[in-house]
């Protein structure tokens, strides 16, 4: 399914013209418009998912398949020294276009890119007691 509203929807389509490195039957990846790095790509189912909670589970084994691809190539054509496949979900974690996506960025050494995260300082118990509600 399509959405009409949605700028992702049109790009996989092939209704605006975008920089596409890669296609096939379910999917299009293209160049980021403000990219990380060079080469930062984005992969893009072509029917309309929100997100990681609305993609069917075949398309979320196929995404991981063609992220594979990307890299491979990616790491032969512009020799990059490693790369970070991440994908944001909702508002709180980043996601701005809600058309599924995930994020190819190349990365080189000395980049000076920042992609993280602070990390926190739990105690042993506060670890415990987060094991305790996921299990
Ligand atoms: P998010 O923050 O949702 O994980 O990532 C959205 C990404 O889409 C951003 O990196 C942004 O630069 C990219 N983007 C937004 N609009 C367009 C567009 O029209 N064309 C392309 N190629 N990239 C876009
Ligand atoms: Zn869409």
């Amino acid at each position: 399914m399509k959405n009409d509203n949605c700028i992702f929807c049109k790009i996989a389509a092939g209704e605006i013209p975008s920089a596409t490195i890669y296609e096939d039957d379910d999917f299009r990846v293209i160049l980021d418009i403000e990219p990380a790095s060079k080469g930062h790509a984005l992969i893009l189912p072509k029917e309309h998912y929100a997100n990681l909670y609305e993609l069917p589970e075949e398309l979320a084994t196929k995404v991981l398949v063609v992220a594979k691809k990307i890299v491979g190539a990616m790491t032969e054509v512009l020799g990059c020294d490693g790369y970070n496949v991440l994908q944001n979900n909702g508002e709180a974690a980043g996601q701005t276009v809600f058309h599924f996506h995930m994020h190819v960025i190349p990365r080189f050494v000395d980049d000076g890119q920042v992609i993280g995260w602070k990390p926190g300082s739990p105690s042993a118990e506060e670890l415990d007691a987060v094991l305790k509600e996921l299990v």
